[in-house]
């Protein structure tokens, strides 16, 4: 397995008996040693499924996943490649009994957790405050905080009361039989830690595990490592401190630093040599990232010769910008011959509102495109509430599935009703789905309203039974057609929604689903979603079991020949032959900056470190191109509703460029034109034909 690296790379895949750390700039192979240290792992006896690689996103496992199949074929799919969240998942599932978690706990998402805390708040309480207080609560828990220890450490009245609403949350959660994304890290970090043969078989179950994106890991998922590889300490993490850009969500550089303490034996390895660039555009993101201070001294070259200069194009406002990119990718498209497919094209951005002009201008010429790290699948209403159901059939304690189940479609059932259901529920201390079959209930609400609660209770039954019994994907999606059917589902979209065209768009996404869900009980399409192990045909029960993790998980897309629009955080990792960085004006990147009014008083430190992070993403968004790249800025910017005059980045000076060729020059403009001529020529043509 030694093909395709270099000596530092495997020295990195051959070290297996002990902390292996590969620490190396962007693009200088790290990926390809976890790839190839799996492959090497299991052709020297290790079983697959004692391996266990942690990536960052679910498309980062997937791709890896397919990668090593190419190296090793069929074994790899028993390896375990998922993220933190995922491996959590499996371990609570497996092993959370003894947190008092039934193994069909429900995972919620970011919408349920708002609700929850502001039904926990009491009155009414607007969406910022809610937002604000599930970020505080959340950043606690990233630093292994609980209720409790957050009050100990509450500085001001607002974080007193934020960790007494925290209790609060905790309590509901715990009742629903309920996790949100940050206890998947949190949970299993308990089990390992206080339970000491739930640790002895995670340690003994995995043989290595190998982590890629190290920098972007925080304390908590730094503990879970810990504890499972143990002392012996088998395990392989690869970063790139300067590629650091989730320091907002609490990820911390001190992992890198613990590393060495915590792991007297680690074994340090560097890359130096960059595959994926050439040496102007590695040299642009060698410049940028200079001025930040260095963890660790590295040195990035490239043999791939000089290539193209890099290019800056101003614009006056997004919309010309994103015309000048549209005029970029046909240039380039129409200088080669065979010009390059639309998938070697990224315009990466800031921020997710950025990608609407570029969207706007790519339809308007018919370039085909994708929007990477938009709204997933899995966040549409329609979809949810679907989820809604089945988490309830998985766990009726859900009580956030219970309300939105119950009402989508709408059965009769009211909100005053619901309201004092909710109350007998409280009271009784039960979840609302074990409250209707409660004797004393009657008592407490009309007769009238009962029944129609009683009917829900035995519907929700029934459905969970028939669930478990459908085997296989036919019957699976002749039941989920059924139900559908049955709750009058199609009538509801069509019910609720002005236009047609957005009911129908909306009602296929509901087909779509269903057909997806019964492939899966067909038992194909598991690895995709970063799943493990079993391929065989599961019960529409166990399907839905799987569901709520995925609802972060936006499907791997087929690998379809598009222009890649996406945000720089959701870049990380990836590779494009041309990328366009847009946006790179002063106050977008780096992000309003100077025009902070500072709420904090220690705003000094605190803009350094930001600035530092935006130079990372910086040099991130500069590291995805391998053979062209373009920066653009736009003279305009807007700030709040206005318009203001806007500066180039400073990073576009930091960079270094040279001059004389930096600017992108008229020809292109003139070639995108004769090129767009063309294709203009060429539609008519077909149109004619048709
Ligand atoms: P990033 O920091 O952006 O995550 P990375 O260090 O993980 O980058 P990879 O994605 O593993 O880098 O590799 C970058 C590119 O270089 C890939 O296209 C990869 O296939 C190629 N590559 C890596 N090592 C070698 C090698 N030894 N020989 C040829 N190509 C290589
Ligand atoms: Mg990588």
């Amino acid at each position: 397995m030694s093909a395709g690296l270099n000596l530092a790379q495997l020295q990195a895949v051959h070290y297996t008996h002990g902390p292996c750390l590969v620490l190396a700039g962007a693009g200088s192979g790290k990926t390809r040693v976890i790839t190839h240290k799996i492959a090497h792992l299991i052709e020297h006896g290790l079983e697959p499924r004692r391996i266990a690689a942690i990536t960052f996103t679910n498309k980062a496992a997937a791709e890896m996943r397919e990668r090593a199949q190419g190296l090793i074929g069929r074994r790899a799919k028993e390896v375990l490649i998922c993220t933190f969240h995922a491996l959590g998942v499996r371990m609570v599932r497996e092993d959370g009994r003894v947190l008092g978690l039934k193994p069909q706990f429900s995972i919620l998402d970011t919408d349920d957790v708002t609700s929850i805390l502001k039904d926990a708040a009491g009155g009414t309480t607007d969406a910022a405050t809610a937002r604000q207080w599930q970020w505080t609560i959340s950043r606690w828990k990233n630093q292994g905080l609980n209720a409790a220890a957050a009050l100990a450490q509450a500085q001001d009245e607002q974080e007193r009361s934020t960790a007494v609403l925290m209790a609060r949350y905790e309590e509901r959660l715990s009742a629903y039989q309920s996790v949100d994304f940050d206890d998947l890290i949190s949970l299993p970090l308990k089990l390992l830690r206080d339970f000491p043969d739930v640790r002895a078989k995670w340690q003994a179950l995995l043989g290595h595990v190998l982590v890629d994106e190290y920098q972007d890991t925080n304390a908590t998922q730094y503990e879970l490592l810990k504890l499972l590889v143990g002392e012996r300490g088998h395990f392989t993490a690869v970063g790139d401190d300067d590629q650091s850009i989730y320091g907002w969500r609490g990820a911390t550089l001190d992992n890198l630093k613990k590393l060495p303490q915590d792991f007297p034996a680690l074994k340090v390895v560097k890359l130096e040599q960059n595959y994926r660039s050439t040496s102007a555009i590695l040299r642009a993101a060698n410049n940028v990232i200079q001025p930040n201070p260095k963890l660790f001294p590295k040195t990035l070259f490239s043999e791939l010769g000089e290539g193209e200069p890099v290019r800056v194009v101003d614009a006056d406002s997004e919309e010309h910008e994103a015309e000048r990119a549209v005029a970029r990718i046909q240039s380039l498209r129409a200088a080669s011959n065979p010009p390059p497919e639309w998938r070697s094209f990224a315009i990466l951005y800031r921020a997710n509102h950025q990608a609407k002009p570029f969207e706007k201008a790519l339809r308007k010429v018919n370039i085909p495109y994708k929007v990477s790290g938009g709204t997933s699948f899995f966040d549409r209403a329609e979809i949810k509430d679907l989820c809604a159901w089945f988490r309830l059939w998985i766990n009726s304690d859900d009580d956030p599935a219970f309300l939105r189940a119950i009402s989508s479609p709408k059965r009769g059932i009211g909100h005053t009703t619901l309201g004092q259901l909710g109350g007998f529920a409280t009271q009784h201390k039960q979840s609302m789905f074990e409250a209707l079959f409660n004797a004393m209930l009657p008592a407490a609400i009309p007769k009238r309203a009962l029944e129609g609660l009683h009917e829900f209770g035995r519907y929700i039954n029934d459905l969970e039974y028939r669930a478990r019994h459908t085997h296989g994907a036919e019957a699976a999606y002749a039941f989920l057609q059924d139900w559908l059917q049955e709750i009058g589902y199609e009538k509801h979209i069509y019910d609720g929604e002005e236009s047609e065209k957005v009911a129908a768009a909306r009602w296929t996404n509901v087909l779509e689903f269903c057909d997806w869900m019964a492939q899966r009980a067909g038992g194909q399409l598991d690895e995709a979603a970063g799943d493990v192990i079993t391929t065989q045909s599961k019960s529409l029960l166990e399907v839905a079991q799987t569901i709520a993790l995925l609802s972060t998980i936006s499907e791997r897309e087929k690998d379809q020949d598009m222009v890649t629009l996406s945000t720089l955080h959701a870049s990380k990792g990836l590779e494009w032959p041309h990328v366009i960085l847009a946006g790179v004006t002063e106050g977008m990147l780096p992000f309003k900056l100077d025009d902070d009014n500072g709420r904090d008083t220690d705003v000094g430190e605190d803009i350094v470190q930001r600035l530092q992070e935006e130079r990372r993403l910086m040099y991130v968004g500069i590291t995805r191109a391998q053979r062209t790249l373009a920066v653009g800025w736009t003279k305009k910017r807007k700030k709040g509703r206005e318009m203001v005059k806007a500066q180039p980045s400073r990073f576009i000076a930091e960079m270094k460029l040279d001059q004389a060729t930096a600017q992108e020059d008229y020809r292109e403009k003139f070639r995108a034109l004769q090129a767009e001529f063309a294709a203009r020529a060429a539609a008519a043509v077909a149109a004619k034909s048709r």
